[in-house]
């Protein structure tokens, strides 16, 4: 069984004691209404299991079921009763290993008799199971339900179904309104045009304690979208009235990455308890802004008026806020010389205007960020503040609004699990979730949109909600009708535009995916089953890490990668551009190396960023698991965009304006296994050319190789190269260094 698999703890026992075969439809309707009965009952508590992982199972394969945690203060779990002539205490009246190993006592109504039914492995035995009989050693099989799903599919998973939503036809509903049951999960579905939940994951980990955090609310994440706006806007209003200048564009959502890497508050998404309190990402992109933002002119005339524009700021500056006497002068002597070359030289080239602004800059530079520091440190500064605010707010809001459904808070605890090895697998949360309110679903072309109490429409790509229908179905067990489906798609969708930002294009760049046949040839090639970066929208694989454990893990994440500490298995790794979280990443990923002698392999995708070299990069350089690093020239090489989940299916490719380094880090035992020979790297390279998506989705064959100059990169040159740190062609061009912004759709893809 896959270790993903997860076993039904918490699911009504209606579900349990019938096969899809045995249970009839209106039976399941007449069960299903009962069930949306009782959860109608307003501020009931539903059912759900607070998720432990349990500590009497050394079976690696194993995956660790949600225990109730009477002792935490949590509402215990009441325990569905199945249907049936059975009392539930008969269900349970079994010797605990059997408990343990999922086993359950039913009647069937059919032959008149007893058999017996494992929630885990789905077998079902006419005779008791003999303790510490090896799964799977007996197959009587009384309820013919030992279908064989592929490796990874949950067989758990023929609860309700997303009706016509995932597969287009969405009519106008709510979400209370009762889904048919769908027989099981679909194997040819398993595997889509841009994910494959088939692929088992082969990373292995240490129990994990569940997360604390409140299960998210649409009210909540309501709530957090408000405040995170409002706090945008503070920011820009911050740094217009402080510093004359516009809030530099997606520094705001650097700075949550940023943050993030320290943080240690209560908020998923929001910072609250961050040492130190300014951030540098924030202070280093406003600071890099002031005077004026530099930008990388098209023509003669915008060319010179930046330089004159940065002049008269800096002389500005120098003027007005306190600075010492030198570097008043030596501002003022720069910025007179240059407009006295500016009045003799009227047409000059790009070129020269922009040399002249690289040097003025290096003059004054040093002089106008000390003349700005204090300033732009209380932005930062405030900025934090208003977030602990907002955080504390939201935290009071959504625990109050816990409580009306009679969900406390759990009390701390220092409990750290016991050292068992586990296969990777989805967070647990501990706090129970209440019914989650209503969401309304329309269909929009090739669109499904969805609301919450008239508020914004949502957009999801029909393909991309059944891509999380299916990830719902495979990890989240404790909601078998999918009563809380919609509403947590709402509240996922909802979190990442709060997150990403709303402008035009705003965060693509921070979600550009890595296309589906890339991540193909890196799972058939390097055994790759997992992605260290990803979300419920653009993960390829079904065990990924993810940002925000609450909204993502009943989609299956892992959650933040710096907080997934696995000791073996192959991984790929494509961070969002924030250099703060690069660079943890970079130190999480040699300890990990380190730790462990078991087979561990990353492959890391990195813009090949040359001028400056981000310390994350100079850091992946000099590892002592790098075995092999290649870089994919500029412009011949293309991503997912980050609105894949909404842009229309057109655009979805997109041309990566730099250069990617992909670099191997492997520990001895990973790279006997997974090492990156030069057939391997072929292989990657091939599949990371242009155009060649369409090819794999309708053929599932690795595409033909094309002409095209990554063919004729030389392997070893390249490894050479970078080693020797030799600046990229594509980088050298500008003086002014590449942000992250500069990944950003620089052509849709061609036919
Ligand atoms: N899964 C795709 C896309 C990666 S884009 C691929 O591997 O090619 C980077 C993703 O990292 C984004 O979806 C972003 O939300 C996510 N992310 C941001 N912070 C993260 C964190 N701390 N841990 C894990 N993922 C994170």
């Amino acid at each position: 069984m896959d270790g993903n698999a997860k076993p039904d703890f918490g699911r009504p026992k209606l579900q349990l004691p019938h096969s899809p075969e045995e249970l009839s439809k209106s039976q399941v309707l007449r069960g299903l209404s009962a069930l949306h009965h009782q959860q109608q009952q307003p501020k009931t508590p539903i059912p759900q299991s607070p998720a432990v992982p349990p500590s009497n199972h050394t079976d690696p394969l194993y995956f660790p079921p949600p225990q109730s945690s009477g002792s935490s203060g949590v509402p215990s779990p009441a325990t569905p009763s199945p249907s049936g002539p059975q009392s539930p205490d008969k269900v349970h009246n079994l010797p605990q290993e059997l408990l343990d190993a999922g086993w359950r006592r039913f009647w069937s109504r059919r032959e008149g008799k007893e058999y017996f039914y494992n929630k885990f492995t789905k077998q079902s035995l006419w005779d008791q199971p003999p303790i510490g009989s090896p799964v799977g050693a007996t197959r009587h099989d009384p309820l013919g339900i030992q279908i064989d799903l592929p490796a990874g599919a949950d067989p758990n998973a023929n609860a309700a179904s997303l009706d016509s939503s995932g597969s287009g036809g969405v009519k106008r509903r709510h979400s209370t309104q009762e889904e048919p049951l769908s027989p099981s999960l679909k194997t040819a579905d398993l595997k889509g045009p841009f994910w494959d939940f088939t692929l088992m994951t082969n990373a292995q980990i240490y129990e994990r304690s569940p997360c604390k955090l409140p299960p998210p609310h649409n009210d909540t994440e309501l709530l957090r979208a408000n405040l995170t706006n409002r706090l945008r806007m503070q920011y820009q209003e911050l740094c217009s009235h402080r510093e004359s200048i516009n809030a530099p564009k997606e520094s705001f959502n650097r700075w949550l990455m940023e943050r993030k890497v320290i943080d240690k508050g209560l908020d998923p998404m929001l910072p609250s308890n961050c040492n130190p309190v300014v951030s540098p990402s924030m202070m280093r992109e406003i600071m890099s802004d002031i005077p004026v933002k530099l930008y990388r002119p098209k023509m003669n005339n915008d060319a010179r008026l930046l330089l004159s524009k940065y002049t008269e700021s800096a002389m500005k500056m120098v003027e007005k806020r306190s600075v010492t006497p030198e570097s008043r002068k030596v501002v003022k002597w720069n910025a007179d010389d240059t407009f006295r070359w500016l009045r003799t030289q009227p047409y000059s080239s790009i070129d020269d205007y922009m040399k002249r602004l690289a040097h003025l800059k290096e003059e004054c530079g040093p002089h106008l960020c000390a003349a700005a520091k204090s300033s732009v440190e209380g932005i930062c500064t405030k900025m934090y503040n208003l977030s602990c605010e907002a955080v504390k707010r939201l935290h009071s809001k959504h625990w109050e609004l816990l409580k009306e459904h009679q969900i406390e808070e759990p009390p701390e605890t220092d409990k750290a699990p016991p050292k068992k090895k586990y296969q990777c697998y989805a967070i647990q949360m501990m706090v129970p979730s209440p019914r989650l309110p209503n969401v309304d679903v329309q269909e929009d072309g090739e669109m499904t949109v969805l609301r919450y109490n008239n508020g914004d429409r949502l957009k999801i790509s029909k393909q991309h909600l059944k891509k999380l229908d299916l990830l719902y179905r495979i990890h989240c067990r404790e909601d078998p009708f999918r009563h809380n489906f919609l509403p947590r798609v709402w509240c996922l969708l909802r979190r990442y535009q709060t997150y990403f930002g709303t402008g035009e294009s705003e965060g693509h760049s921070q979600q550009g995916a890595l296309p589906a046949r890339v991540l193909k040839t890196l799972s058939e090639q390097f055994g790759v089953t997992f992605e260290w970066f990803a979300s419920p929208l653009n993960c390829y694989f079904k065990q990924y890490c993810s940002a925000f454990p609450d909204t993502d893990g009943y989609f299956g994440s892992r959650g933040p990668m710096l907080d997934f500490h696995p000791f073996s298995g192959s991984f790929e790794a494509n961070p969002p551009f924030g250099e703060e979280l690069m660079e943890s990443m970079v130190r999480h990923f040699e300890k990990l190396l380190g730790g462990t002698t078991e087979p561990m392999s990353i492959t890391v995708f990195i813009p090949d960023w040359r001028n400056p070299v981000p310390e994350a990069l100079r850091m992946l350089e000099a590892s002592r698991f790098k075995r092999r690093q290649v870089t994919f020239p500029a412009f011949e090489h293309e991503y997912r965009s980050g609105a894949q989940h909404y842009c229309q299916s057109s655009s979805v490719h997109i041309k990566a304006v730099h250069g990617t380094i992909v670099m191997f880090l492997q520990n001895d035992a990973g790279f006997k296994i997974w090492g990156p020979n030069e057939k391997k790297v072929r292989a990657l390279l091939d599949a990371f050319q242009m155009g060649n998506e369409e090819a794999l989705n309708n053929s599932h064959r690795t595409p033909q190789r094309r002409d095209s100059k990554i063919r004729k990169i030389d392997l070893e040159k390249e490894t050479e190269d970078a080693t020797n740190n030799q600046p990229s062609s594509s980088s050298s061009s500008s003086s002014v260094p590449l942000k992250s912004e500069d990944f950003k759709a620089a052509e849709s893809k061609p036919d």
